[in-house]
C-alpha cells in the first residue's frame, strides 16, 4: 500500500505517541483504519494525529500518496484526480503543469506566454515552487 520508507515513518510515530508497550495492541486497530477507512480516516490519523512527512491523502479518492498534487490546500494522487479539482484547467495542466495566469506574472511587456521555452517555465516552476498554488511534488 505504502513504500517502507512511509511505512517505518507511520511505525515509527506511532510508538512514538502510544509507547513500545502499548503499540503491538495499537498497531492492529491503526493498520486496519489505514487498510479500510475512508479517505477522511486516513488522513485523521495519518496528517492530524501522526503529523506524517513522507505522506499525505488524495482529497479526490483518499489514496495515501507519497508524490501527487499539491492545489490549493488539497491533494491529488494522479492526473485524473487533480482534473477534478478547481484551479488547474486541462490545457495549463498539460502545457504547463501550472497556472497559466502565474507564468504571465513573470513576462516582459510584450512578451507572450507562448515565447518562452519549456526551459524558461520550467526555471519560473523551479525558482517559484514554494509560492505555487498547485504543484507537483514528492513529499519526504
Ligand atoms: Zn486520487
Amino acid at each position: 500500500m505504502v513504500s517502507e520508507r512511509c511505512y517505518n515513518e507511520i511505525v515509527e510515530k506511532v510508538k512514538y505517541n502510544v509507547g513500545e508497550d502499548a503499540f503491538e495492541y495499537i498497531w492492529p486497530a491503526v493498520k486496519k483504519a489505514l487498510i479500510e477507512g475512508t479517505g477522511k480516516v486516513r488522513e485523521q490519523i495519518l496528517i492530524s494525529w501522526l503529523d506524517c512527512d513522507t505522506c499525505r491523502v488524495c482529497t479526490e479518492c483518499g489514496k495515501i500518496m507519497e508524490e501527487g498534487w499539491y492545489n490549493m490546500g488539497a491533494y491529488a494522487c494522479s492526473d485524473e484526480c487533480v482534473m477534478k479539482q478547481d484551479g488547474i484547467s486541462q490545457e495549463e495542466f498539460d502545457r504547463y503543469q501550472i497556472f497559466k495566469s502565474t507564468i504571465e506574472n513573470y513576462l516582459d511587456d510584450g512578451q507572450n506566454i507562448e515565447d518562452l521555452t519549456k526551459e524558461e517555465i520550467q526555471k519560473i516552476i523551479d525558482d517559484n515552487i514554494e509560492n505555487w498554488d498547485a504543484y507537483y511534488t514528492e513529499w519526504c
